[in-house]
């Protein structure tokens, strides 16, 4: 049996909530406690509301997440956020290398592998961007482009720490659009991704690009989705929980999360 990859589920907020606003989507997600077991979820917020966030979602199975982070720990760099800061916080998952990012603040491989470097030494679990413009994916570079950037970020890292990494493919062009890619497009490119380097298939991959309870069943039966980084579809805490709901109920009926599972119903419709 290959090892299972547990469904993640990550909500970006990006630039969004305040800290009240915070507080009440979480007492919200609270309320529908207890939240699948079988699915790790995380929270992004901004930075302004982590410590509030921290102090709603205490004793919760919720982790809490950064939006992105600076590669140093502490020194002369204005406007930055260290993983010390993140860690104090209790922050567990960090995303980094996110398109808009690399887009507006000329984040580069160089500086998202450092950070990879950084977040992975503070323990906590990176999860890393790729994604092509709609100008690669027209011109049939999708594939080269998100392997060269998957290369570029983890290199020089063991097998070992690249599988406790976790790699979003968010193709630029499906984010905020309301058209996310195919689950049969976004899975050939996630395949790529996961052979692109050792200790990937051990990791999980998420797909993002607008992700919403509505997609997200067939999103994650594929065989390389192990779960979604999703920006405006978690900004509603109804609407988390239901993507929340959708990944647990990918689990096999053995407990088997994921690839196991979508391979079994592949290969029941082959034969
Ligand atoms: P949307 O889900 O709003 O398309 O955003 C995707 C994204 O960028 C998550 O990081």
């Amino acid at each position: 049996m290959s090892q299972a990859r547990r469904p993640l589920i990550a909500g970006n907020w990006k630039m969004f909530k305040t800290r009240a606003e915070t507080s009440a989507y979480i007492a919200a997600l609270r309320s529908r406690e207890p939240l699948p077991t079988d699915v790790d979820a995380v929270l992004c917020p901004p930075f302004t509301a982590l410590a509030t966030a921290q102090a709603a979602l205490d004793g919760s199975s919720v982790a809490l997440g950064a939006q992105t982070m600076a590669a140093e720990e502490n020194g002369a760099f204005t406007g930055e956020i260290s993983p010390l800061m993140l860690r104090d916080v209790g922050v567990r998952f960090v995303i980094l290398g996110h398109s808009e990012r690399r887009r507006d603040n000329g984040e580069s491989d160089a500086a998202i592998n450092r950070k990879i470097v950084a977040a992975l030494a503070h323990g906590m679990t990176p999860i890393v961007a790729v994604g092509e413009t709609a100008q690669e994916h027209a011109a049939g570079q999708t594939t080269a482009r998100v392997v060269a950037q998957t290369q570029a970020a983890f290199a020089g890292r063991s097998a070992a720490e690249v599988a406790q990494c976790v790699v979003a493919y968010e193709p630029i062009w499906a984010i905020g659009s309301g058209n996310a890619d195919t689950p049969e497009g976004a899975n050939a490119v996630m395949a790529a991704i996961r052979a692109a380097l050792p200790g990937l298939e051990h990791a999980r991959l998420l797909y993002g690009g607008s992700v919403k309870p509505e997609n997200i069943a067939a999103l994650l039966a594929q065989p390389h989705i192990d779960g979604a980084l999703v920006g405006g579809a978690s900004l509603d805490p109804t609407s988390f929980a239901a993507l929340l709901a959708h990944a647990s109920e990918r689990r096999d009926p053995s407990g088997n999360a994921n690839v196991d599972g979508a391979l079994r119903s592949q290969s029941n419709v082959t034969t």
